[in-house]
């Protein structure tokens, strides 16, 4: 049996970082599949939001102004979504514009680094692939590996040469958790920690980040996600009620797949709040938008 389609998607990628869709394609995958709210959450950047608000205006989706901030905790590179942001804050902007600056310094090493095993012009070609103006992450790097025919697939990309431990593997200082959280509240946002499990930490580890993250002033945690296995959402679950967080739930997408999709099994353990109904969230009356 095919898991249902949820009308809730709060984690999602577009051409402005390293997904496949632009935001108003994006916009109209998320109308085909009858999706009501959609956050936009590129990483590093929001550059794509305006796009799709505007893509959805007049329709019955509404889009969520949204990032994904990298940060470094612990060696670990941990990713926190940024949900409800005001996209004219300063905070914001400055704290983009580090990114990017970090971003373009690692994306011209990785590329010397791949130089070096044979792919000529690795940063260039990299980023004639990408939108003019996308922030270039190792996503965009697995593209033009596999466009290259030295991998199978961008997962085989990613195990072969960019993860951690590999050849064009770069260990980058991120800005800290508590960074990224101030300036997600700067901007009148709510942080959530995206996709806890992806981190492979012990449960005694990843209980220490959500300790620290809640501290930090983080409000909320992705509880389900695609690709996910029952046993995970439900101690997820567990967590975010234990850690009295609110509950959110994102596909991470970038491109379509049979098993990693739009809103694809979307459903929270019972017991949660959504995020969407956090009081950032109640004066744009979501909940009673989603009731309609
Ligand atoms: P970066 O922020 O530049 O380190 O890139 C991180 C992005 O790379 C993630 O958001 C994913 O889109 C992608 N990514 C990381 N690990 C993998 C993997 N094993 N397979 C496919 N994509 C991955
Ligand atoms: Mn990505
Ligand atoms: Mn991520
Ligand atoms: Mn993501």
């Amino acid at each position: 049996m095919m898991p249902e389609i949820s009308k809730v998607d709060l984690h999602t990628h577009s051409t402005f970082s390293d997904g496949s869709l632009s935001p108003e394609q994006l916009v109209q995958r998320a109308l085909s599949r009858q999706l009501r709210l959609l956050a936009l959450t590129d990483h590093d950047a929001s550059g794509g939001v305006e796009s799709a608000v505007k893509a959805a205006e007049g329709t019955t989706l509404k889009v969520i102004a949204g990032a994904e901030l990298s940060t470094t905790w612990q060696n670990c590179q941990i990713h926190i979504v940024g949900l409800f942001l005001n996209l004219n804050s300063q905070a914001l902007l400055h704290f983009y514009q580090g990114q990017r600056e970090r971003r373009i310094e690692r994306a011209k090493v990785i590329g010397a680094k791949l130089e070096r095993q044979g792919f000529h012009d690795a940063y260039a070609r990299t980023c004639a692939m990408a939108d003019p103006g996308a922030l270039i992450t190792r996503g965009n790097y697995a593209r033009f590996i596999f466009s290259t025919g030295q991998a199978s697939s961008i997962d085989d990309a990613f195990n072969s040469y960019l993860k951690k431990g590999k050849s064009a593997y770069v260990n980058t200082l991120w800005p800290s958790i508590g960074e990224a959280v101030d300036v997600i509240r700067a901007s009148g946002g709510v942080a959530v920690l995206a996709h806890p499990k992806r981190y492979l930490l012990t449960n005694t580890k990843l209980r220490r980040l959500i300790e620290e993250f809640k501290s930090a002033g983080g409000l909320a945690m992705e509880v389900a996600s695609c690709r996910q296995r029952p046993c995970d959402r439900v101690y997820l679950g567990e967590l975010c009620q234990h850690y009295g967080l609110f509950a959110s739930m994102g596909s991470d997408y970038h491109q379509g797949s049979p098993w990693l999709d739009l809103g694809l099994g979307l459903t929270l353990p019972e017991g949660l709040t959504p995020v969407w109904e956090c009081p950032q969230a109640r004066e744009l009356k979501l909940d009673e938008f989603l009731r309609s």
